[in-house]
């Protein structure tokens, strides 16, 4: 399928399937005291966003408060290279002070969980990121669970993505197996979240 798939009506269905709140409670605070009192999922040192080629003009049709990733010298072409896929851009917002809501790409409010696939990328559920950059208080945090109509939401969305972008399946096949790999290593079950009741 091509990129044109991912029309504007579907970008706003999506947006609208991620919209319930992932916390109760302003996570930013667990995070940004210990980080120079930036959220550490939005600090642009650590971390970038990646946007939908689409999802991006989207914004950019909107408001300047998004930017593509610097390309001005060789070495930031080279990184920007390294985190462009073939639908996404990286991509820069300014900054938490300017941040509302309605201008978030999907990736802040998906964050810190991806879907944890099958071997043939069916989706299972969702469970935390992991990875170098990961310093999200909120992964394996003890007791906390996501609320049931935000990860009913993700997983309709992944769903969804899944049918348009096909070739996205393989890379979380990929991050699936290696979040097994490392939860076996720490003794215990990946976390799975699936939107049921517990
Ligand atoms: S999602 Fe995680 S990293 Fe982002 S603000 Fe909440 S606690 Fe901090
Ligand atoms: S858009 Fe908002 S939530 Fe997303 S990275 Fe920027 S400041 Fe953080």
């Amino acid at each position: 399928m091509t990129r044109s798939k991912l029309t504007e009506d579907r970008l706003r269905r999506w947006y609208r399937l991620v919209q319930p709140a992932m916390t109760d409670f302003d996570c930013g605070q667990l995070c940004a005291p210990d980080n120079d009192g930036v959220p550490a999922c939005c600090d642009e040192e650590w971390t970038v966003p990646l946007l939908f080629r689409e999802e991006y003009k989207y914004h950019r049709q909107r408001s300047r408060f998004w930017r593509r990733y610097p390309r001005r010298t060789p070495e930031q072409r080279a990184e920007a290279n390294e985190f462009d896929s073939r639908h996404d851009w990286a991509c820069l917002c300014s900054g938490p002070a300017k941040c509302e809501r309605n201008k978030r790409a999907l990736v802040c409010y998906l964050y810190p969980f991806m879907p944890l696939v099958n071997g043939k990328g069916k989706v299972l559920g969702m469970t935390f990121i992991h990875g170098e950059a990961s310093k999200c208080p909120l992964i394996d945090r003890p007791g906390w669970t996501p609320p049931t109509d935000y990860v009913r939401g993700s997983i309709a969305y992944w769903e969804e993505v899944f049918e348009i972008f096909p070739d996205e399946q393989a890379v979380f096949v990929d991050l699936s197996r290696k979040a097994r790999r490392r939860y076996r290593r720490l003794g215990r079950p990946v976390p799975l979240f699936t939107g049921e009741p517990r």
